[in-house]
């Protein structure tokens, strides 16, 4: 696996008029295929495969899930078997992320919407281990004390590459990323979450309970961003469409709307609200997630247009 981070300076109009410095990780360019955050999540997982010579890895997700698309090609180059169980009835067409996932070898597993909820059932995970053999699993999304672990070395990153920010924001799913960037932040640097679900309180003890299970303690200086998930995991409103739009044009850096869309909007208002003080120093981490574009280009095209022909709210 190879990791080659960049950090670009971001030269947008809004931010520079006051006097806030904006840059952006770039994660997405750490690997073609195990892209941005999931690199680091899965990590130390693999390592622990190989040590304890498991042979199948399992892991959840749904149709779109960079986890499961990434956990299918890092199996594939460590050379472990991986199974993912699958959110929805089987599909008659697959979506180009299980596509893909298949090809390098996933297994994948089709659960009901009402059996996944219930997917940390014992008598559930019993049939799988039937099915599938004695497997090594992997939470949904994949955040787990040895996720935290790898999420910490991104700050290590920031920090090789010589980026020093009083605030670095980063979008939240099961947050075991944020956990990992507040567990390794320097003093001086709060961190900041942007939830793309909707309802997402609970993440304040999930993150809690990541930072302990890892050895940590909460060191405090971080906060949530609740008002950009845009009506919940995957939905995008004109408003989203509109600000990656011209993002993509002023950065010449495209984002998706799932994750990385949603913290520039969250961004965007906040500098709106006057919380980005002039002088600031900003790090947006551009968490990957590029396939799942491949899903969501047509939802983007039509909020985009009812943007532009004036839809408000
Ligand atoms: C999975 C993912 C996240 C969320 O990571 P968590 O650790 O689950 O909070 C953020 N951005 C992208 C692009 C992702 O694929």
């Amino acid at each position: 696996m190879k990791s080659d981070v960049v950090i670009s300076r971001l030269n947008l109009p809004g931010f520079q008029e006051r006097g806030v410095q904006l840059d952006l990780l770039r994660l997405d360019l750490t690997h073609p295929q195990i892209s941005g955050n999931k690199w680091f999540k899965l990590k130390y997982n693999l390592n622990r495969a190989k040590q304890k010579g498991s042979s199948v890895l399992l892991s959840f997700g749904g149709a779109w899930s960079n986890h499961i698309h990434a956990l299918a090609f890092a199996g594939k180059e460590a050379g472990i078997a991986t199974v993912g169980v699958i959110r929805g009835e089987e599909p008659q067409c697959y979506s180009q992320t299980l596509v893909d996932a298949q090809c390098w070898g996933m297994k994948l597993h089709f659960v009901s919407r009402q059996q996944y909820r219930e997917k940390n059932d014992p008598v559930f995970l019993k049939q799988l281990a039937e099915l599938y053999g004695d497997y090594q699993p992997i939470p949904e999304g994949g955040s787990n004390a040895l996720a935290v672990q790898g999420c910490r070395e991104i700050v290590a990153q920031i920090e090789r590459l010589g980026g020093d920010y009083d605030k670095i924001c980063c979008a939240c799913g099961t947050g075991g990323t944020l956990a990992g960037l507040i567990a390794a932040r320097p003093e001086h640097t709060e961190i900041i979450g942007v939830p793309v679900l909707k309802g997402a309180d609970f993440l304040y003890s999930d993150i809690r309970s990541l930072l302990q299970q890892s050895g940590g303690v909460d060191p405090g200086q971080w906060r949530l961003i609740m008002d950009s998930h845009e009506g919940g995991y995957a939905k995008v409103s004109p408003q989203l469409a509109d600000c990656m739009d011209r993002f993509a044009r002023v950065a010449g850096i495209e984002l998706e709307p799932v994750y990385t869309g949603k913290v520039m909007l969250a961004l965007e208002r906040m500098l709106a609200r006057g919380e980005l003080a002039a002088g600031s120093r900003v790090l947006m981490i551009h968490s990957g997630g590029m396939q799942g574009l491949r899903g969501m280009r047509d939802l983007l095209r039509k909020q985009l247009k009812r943007h532009n022909s004036g839809y408000n709210v």
